[in-house]
């Protein structure tokens, strides 16, 4: 059984003292959540990493970068490492979330580069994948897919595969307030883990734990949840709330498949 993962993505919101309340907030409201079934991660801007490592030191819920860059250091001007992530408390990072490709020029190429990295660092990606509106429309939803997921994993083995988690994010789907269907996400999240199956076997394939995200909210949590490839949510606009990423996270823990 693949142990559910729900991740915040605080995205540019929150300074430093609204990020602590945030995280002392969930803190308390997740106080009884079975932790064993249920993997929970928020993720901060840079900003505010080391204080909420610091409110999240006596608990189990996790802590994230929103992105790094490759190389261990040097004259980078602007960027941080996986290291540094390490070094402010993170034991995860998101890599390739649409809002770097579409703004910021991430490549499937880079993101490969840096779950590499990532995992030299013993950090585990998020790795983001995801089609746009337009694709979907003609109908390009499955080779977008593939090309994502296939681009970011060259030459990552089967042991590496099993530290990454995938979370298919429709770029129509987030931050719009539109969720695709329990049905559409369970058709891409079966596509992602048929091809992982073609590139690393049944049983890494069976592991890899496929997240989805796109305007996830405490009224369609459950039903998403519900569909057997779906193991676990990243969630944006509504992580940002204590009450309802605190609620998110625990209906999530009441399914069992
Ligand atoms: C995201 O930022 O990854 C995301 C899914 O955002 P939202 O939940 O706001 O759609």
């Amino acid at each position: 059984m693949r142990k559910t993962i729900i991740a915040g993505n605080w995205k540019m919101y929150k300074n430093i003292s609204e990020a602590i309340e945030l995280s002392n907030g969930l803190k308390r409201e997740l106080f009884k959540l079975d932790f064993e079934s249920t993997e929970v991660v928020l993720c901060p801007p840079f900003t505010a990493l080391a204080e909420v490592a610091e409110v999240l030191s006596e608990s189990d819920i996790g802590l994230g970068g929103q992105d790094m860059y490759w190389a261990e250091e040097g004259a980078f001007t602007g960027e941080i490492s996986a290291n540094m992530l390490k070094d402010a408390g993170c034991q995860y990072v998101i890599i390739g979330h649409s809002e770097r490709r579409q703004f910021f020029a991430e490549s499937n190429e880079t993101v490969n580069k840096k779950i590499k990295a990532a995992i030299k660092c013993e950090l585990t990606p998020i790795v983001c994948v995801g089609e746009n509106l337009q694709e979907r429309e003609q109908n390009k939803t499955f080779n977008v897919i593939e090309d994502h997921i296939k681009q970011a994993l060259v030459d990552i083995d089967a042991q590496q595969m099993q530290k990454i988690v995938v979370a298919y994010e429709p770029v129509w789907a987030i931050g719009t307030g539109k969720t695709a269907t329990p049905e559409q996400a369970q058709e891409v999240h079966k596509y992602i883990r048929d091809l992982l199956k073609k590139m690393y076997g049944e049983d890494v394939a069976q592991g890899v734990r496929i997240q989805y995200g796109g305007s996830v909210k405490p009224e369609n949590i459950l039903e998403l949840m519900a569909k057997p490839d779906v193991d676990g949510a990243l969630v944006g606009g509504a992580s940002l709330k204590i009450d309802a990423f605190a609620a998110i996270v625990i209906k999530s823990s009441e399914v069992r498949k």
